[in-house]
Order: C-alpha cells, then sequence, then structure tokens
C-alpha cells in the first residue's frame, strides 16, 4: 500500500459527499443547476446564478490550469514533507470553478502560472475520502 502524507478529512454530508467520493470512480463531480448550467462549489441548496433549486451531480474532465500557487519549504504538519505545492487550479469548464489543492508528480520548481494539469486522486478513510490533487497533462513529470 502506498504511504499517503497526513490530511485533516472533510466531514462528509449529504451536500459533499458526491465531491469527495467522486475519485472512487475516478471522476471529479460538483453540483450542477439544471436550470442555467452553473456548476456551484462549495455545495449549496439553491443556484446562485437563477435561484433554482434543481440543482444535479455532474462529473467534469478533470482538466484543469493553474492559476496561482506557492512553493511551501516549511515542515507545517506531519507527514507533508516539504517542498510541496499549494494550488489554485481552475476547471476548465467554468471560469470560476476553482479549487484548492496540491499539485503532485512533478518537482515543485517546475510547476508555472497557466500549466494545463489534470486530477488525481488520493484515497484516505479506507477509501471514504478521495482527496482531488492534480499533476501535469499527461501525468509525472
Ligand atoms: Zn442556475
Amino acid at each position: 500500500m502506498t504511504e499517503v502524507p497526513f490530511r485533516i478529512m472533510p466531514a462528509l454530508s449529504e451536500l459533499n459527499s458526491h465531491f469527495w467520493q467522486g475519485g472512487r470512480d475516478g471522476e471529479l463531480r460538483f453540483q450542477r443547476c439544471k436550470g442555467c448550467g452553473y456548476y456551484l462549489h462549495p455545495p449549496s441548496v439553491i443556484c446562485p446564478k437563477c435561484w433554482s433549486k434543481d440543482i444535479g451531480i455532474e462529473a467534469v474532465s478533470g482538466r484543469a490550469e493553474v492559476l496561482t500557487f506557492s512553493v511551501n519549504v516549511q515542515n507545517w504538519m506531519p507527514g507533508l514533507e516539504p517542498p510541496f505545492v499549494l494550488a489554485i487550479v481552475r476547471c476548465l469548464e467554468q471560469d470560476d470553478l476553482r479549487l484548492t489543492t496540491n499539485i503532485v508528480n512533478i518537482d515543485p520548481y517546475e510547476v508555472t502560472i497557466g500549466m494545463a494539469v489534470q486530477v488525481v486522486f488520493e484515497p484516505h478513510v479506507d477509501d471514504e475520502v478521495w482527496l482531488p490533487l492534480f499533476e501535469p497533462v499527461g501525468g509525472a513529470k
């Protein structure tokens, strides 16, 4: 079994389990408004664009772009070995569909703004939680 770093885990709920457990099926899933097509993240019970309460769950491509990032060289907590990259990525499906995440499978100093990345999942808690991380498109560099 692959050693995974220590993480603070989310509290699963009816509203967010599609997001945290989609990785089990290799899918990055978000709520999507059936009225106007807007992706909602974080999850909500009502669309902030058109006020529809008709909300579904949809998988996106998992492709994204690095908007901004930092290379962390401080060992803030045990298990997450520096250097590591903390980033905000923008999913290609929608400009404001963004995630704070780690960029992995690449030398941290090779990451650039605008880099094309794809989701990769890190399973935790006996495969109950799958954290969406991102790596360069095409896999490890
Ligand atoms: Zn809507």
